[in-house]
């Protein structure tokens, strides 16, 4: 039984002591007490369906004994030692994890969030290179550092500052609102009825990538691409996904001038997507530089960068240091998480469930006229509702409020998200069961029929 604060008290420290621009969810905002697996227990012990993981972030199940047992253990044992040291742990990580990785991708470097792991991605493609240029995708989140802000293109998480200089973005290569359409060249298992006339190459994606190389010719500037990032599927941008062949495309030409491709798996990583361990598999590359957190951890402020050791030795012109990166308990925690994953098939899972809950979902398309899409892969699933199916004017945000609430009053949390916050981000904690996404289809089903 919770026994702490009081709802009001947490209201007023919130407010008194809290940074005013961090955003709540819902009209009363919820207050959370417990969690244990795929569900999450506010102060009067209600219980909730988990259905965005604390946005993405907690594969493998809140409250896992596993690491529960194995951070007292280390705790205990070792709880900080910086890695001017030797510490097996670390060690044991770093293996670990560069065997989940392509081979060229061999060393690691641990960082403590998703930020800071783009934010070193962009200074060892810039130190790699010797280029400057970083392009990434309209509509994408990278994080919140002065740097990545730059890279993010979201004008909610820009503040009115200068950006950092280097910084330009591309089309966003959307199969649902882009001007070029691809939404049957999409990866994934639910189809639309929209005919699509590729033969053999996404029609879609070759405009896209002409788009491209116009910009490379006569709008960027001359000092050359250091780094293009993409995420194999927007997270924060709404579950966006792109047509077949675009990112191999980009990959290709980015390499050919001598830049380098980032992958962004913060969110797609860890066996979510559920064909593959990492999301760039389904667009068959094999990038750069790999960045992760998130899921990585749990929920614990784990995040880490993969890349060649041709692109790490770059970055011993100077020293390079982290206090928390791969500290015992952190790698602890990641190494709890891979077994975990492994031990409770959760990849699988995630392909199964995600994969039904999908083809549910899609159901609810014919059913509602608010929703609009369903996409994505695994348990990487977004919804986007809109008023209307042909001019795909994103859902009110009045409607939207209220599917949202209705949907908590049953017990089933989902994410928002995408640049009009019209798209619904469900992206749980991997144990989930067919049960489970079958109470969210159905909870969403009654929510649809009361806007
Ligand atoms: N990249 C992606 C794809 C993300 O979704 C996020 C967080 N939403 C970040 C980077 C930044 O991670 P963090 O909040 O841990 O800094």
């Amino acid at each position: 039984k919770y026994k702490g604060p009081s709802y009001e008290n947490l209201k007023a420290t919130r407010r008194a002591n809290l940074s005013p621009a961090l955003t709540t969810y819902y009209g009363k905002p919820l207050a959370l007490n417990q969690g244990y697996k795929q569900w999450l227990f506010d102060l009067d012990g209600k219980r909730y369906l988990d259905m965005f993981g604390g946005i993405c972030t907690v594969s493998v199940g809140h409250s896992h004994p596993k690491i529960t047992e194995a951070v007292n253990e280390q705790m205990s044992t070792l709880g900080h030692c910086s890695n001017v040291y030797y510490h097996p742990k670390i060690h044991q990580y770093a293996e670990k994890l560069a065997a989940k990785l392509p081979n060229k991708l061999k060393v690691i470097y641990f960082v403590n969030s998703g930020s800071e792991a783009n934010d070193l991605a962009v200074l060892m493609a810039r130190c790699y290179t010797r280029k400057s240029d970083i392009v990434s995708l309209k509509n994408c989140y990278h994080g919140m550092t002065y740097e990545t802000m730059a890279l993010t293109c979201n004008g909610y998480y820009k503040y009115p500052v200068p950006q950092s200089p280097g910084f330009f973005r591309t089309m966003n290569p959307d199969v649902y609102r882009g001007i070029w359409g691809g939404q049957n060249c999409r990866d994934g298992p639910v189809q639309t009825d929209r005919v699509c006339n590729c033969s053999q190459e996404c029609e879609a994606g070759i405009k896209y990538l002409q788009q491209f190389d116009e910009e490379l010719k006569y709008e960027f500037p001359k000092c050359g691409i250091a780094a293009f990032f993409a995420e194999s599927i927007q997270g924060v941008g709404g579950a966006v996904q792109y047509p077949k062949n675009y990112i191999k495309g980009i990959y290709n030409r980015v390499s050919a001038t001598g830049g380098v491709f980032v992958s962004d798996e913060v969110q797609t990583g860890f066996g979510r997507t559920g064909e593959h361990f990492w999301g760039f598999q389904s667009h068959e590359i094999e990038p750069d530089i790999v960045t992760m957190a998130k899921g990585i951890g749990n929920g614990f402020p784990l995040a880490a960068v993969a890349t060649t050791p041709e692109i790490a030795e770059s970055l011993t012109k100077a020293g390079h240091f982290n206090t928390f990166g791969g500290n015992p308990v952190s790698s602890t925690v990641g190494l709890a998480v891979l077994d975990i994953i492994e031990e409770e098939n959760l990849q699988e899972n995630s392909k199964t469930v995600g994969t039904h809950l999908l083809v549910e979902l899609a159901k609810l398309r014919e059913l509602s006229p608010f929703v609009g899409d369903v996409r994505g892969k695994g348990l990487m699933i977004g919804v986007e509702l809109v008023s209307d199916k042909e001019t795909k004017i994103p859902l009110d945000s009045g409607r939207f409020l209220k599917l949202w609430e209705t949907c908590l009053e049953n017990g089933l949390i989902v994410g928002k998200g995408g640049l009009h916050g019209n798209v619904l981000r469900i992206k749980p904690p991997m144990c989930i069961t067919q049960e489970d996404a079958d109470f969210t289809v159905d909870i969403l089903r009654d929510a649809l029929g009361k806007i």
